[in-house]
């Protein structure tokens, strides 16, 4: 099939120095090459290809065909699956490859994974011979609305995640819808927390569709592939690349507003770390840590309580976990107190004040957060 054939939809990543666009389109990897091409890259340029096995079992045939159907000289490198890879050793491995492979500066890096190998194979390509280009393919839905769009790669540190890392934008992202057929069930939920993050950030009609789904199936309609439907699972990722390229657009570097990205990532955080990572997903921590912003929201009287309950009914259709686990309240503030977003000393919440707004502040009270979590940890219905 050729990218025209894939009939692709366009969100364009507007930024004033290197603009790129976000192709989505199922059966779109059969067209990986052509759409390579049409970015400007010439047939015969070298290019690696960035996977782990799990996805290179069911996609890395198709992928190298297309991108050696376009005349490009590919090789392909698995690197092992699992946040615990995500380190400088693994990023070597990458350069070694970039090495055999005689990479030029005008080679290619391919990332085709998940958030792991996106971040691993973005910084790779950041720092061979000081800046290749890359291109994401991602393969689960996280990585599709979030961790391929807007640039942003690194590594783990023993000292904390993500710690070491650069600015990369890709030259093009390529989403193919059909892929997140073999993605694990779990692995789906927890994407689709991070949309309906844009949703409640920023995207009120966006929260509509997902309230609908909801409201048909109030305990599994955002769960699976198959609950949501092809047709709105395309909408879904088109909104929410579109709300995260016009936030990256909007603050290429994370001077401001791409703050509001990271709506219920402080307390989420705190979960992750707290419980041992690999505990809670990412997006299951990111859920929680969205219902705790809004009970903190609305103990400052910032937004109502049939907003929080809209938010909740969202999240429980997606099957996230929807109690605050067993933490000591005490250690979760001096997580807070040890997170990135943490300026001079003052936590910085992104605090939700309706579907569709949020508000950055620092004046939050340690005891409005311990209330909040402990009115979360048995929500009605449970516990
Ligand atoms: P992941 O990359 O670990 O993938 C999850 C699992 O799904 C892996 O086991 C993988 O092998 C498997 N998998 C991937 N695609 C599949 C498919 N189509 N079919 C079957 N199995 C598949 O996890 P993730 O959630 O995609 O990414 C998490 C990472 O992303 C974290 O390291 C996080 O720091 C990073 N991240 C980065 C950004 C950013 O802006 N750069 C944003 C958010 C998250």
């Amino acid at each position: 099939m050729t990218a025209a054939a894939a009939a692709f939809r366009t969100i364009p990543v507007a930024l004033r120095a290197n603009p790129y666009p976000v192709l989505i389109g199922a059966g779109g990897l059969a067209g990986l090459g052509e759409a390579v091409l049409n970015q400007g890259v010439a047939p015969g340029t070298r290019v690696l290809v960035v996977t782990n096995p799990v996805v290179n079992e069911h996609y890395g045939v198709s992928v190298l065909a297309s991108l050696r159907e376009a005349g490009l000289v590919c090789v392909l490198l698995e690197l092992e699956a699992g946040e615990e890879q995500k380190t400088p050793a693994t990023v070597a491995l990458i350069h070694d490859a970039a090495f055999r492979h005689r990479l030029e500066r005008g080679s290619l890096i391919v990332a085709l994974g998940g958030g792991v190998v996106g971040d691993m194979a973005g910084f790779a390509a950041a720092t061979w011979l000081r800046g290749i280009a890359v291109v994401q393919v991602p393969t689960t839905l996280l990585a599709m609305v979030d961790a391929a769009i807007g640039g942003k790669t690194g590594v783990n540190h023993p000292g904390g995640k993500n710690l070491i890392g650069a600015f990369h934008q890709p030259k093009l992202v390529l989403i193919d819808p059909a892929v997140l057929h073999t993605l694990p069930e779990r692995e789906f939920r927890a994407g689709m927390a991070e949309v309906i993050k844009y949703g409640v950030i920023g995207d009120p009609s966006l929260f509509g569709d997902l309230e609908a789904a909801a409201q048909r199936d109030p305990l599994g309609g955002l769960a699976n592939r198959d609950s949501v439907g092809e047709v709105l699972l395309e909408r879904l990722l088109e909104r929410s690349a579109s709300a995260k390229a016009r936030v990256v657009a909007a603050d290429e570097r994370e001077g401001g507003l791409r703050a509001i990205l990271n709506y219920g990532h402080t307390l989420g955080h705190a979960v992750e770390t707290l419980s041992g990572y690999g505990t809670y997903l990412h997006g299951e921590a990111v859920g929680l840590g969205m219902l705790a912003a809004g009970e903190v929201s609305l103990a400052m009287g910032l937004w109502q309580p049939g907003d929080q309950q809209r938010q909740r009914a969202v999240i429980a259709a997606a099957g996230l976990p929807l109690a605050w686990p067993a933490l000591d309240p005490q250690a979760v503030l001096a997580c807070l107190q040890g997170d990135k977003k943490v300026r001079q000393g003052r936590v910085r919440f992104v605090l939700p004040t309706a579907i569709g707004a949020v508000e950055i502040r620092d004046d939050v009270e340690p005891e409005i957060i311990l209330r909040a979590l402990e009115r979360l940890s048995a929500p009605p219905g449970e516990g």
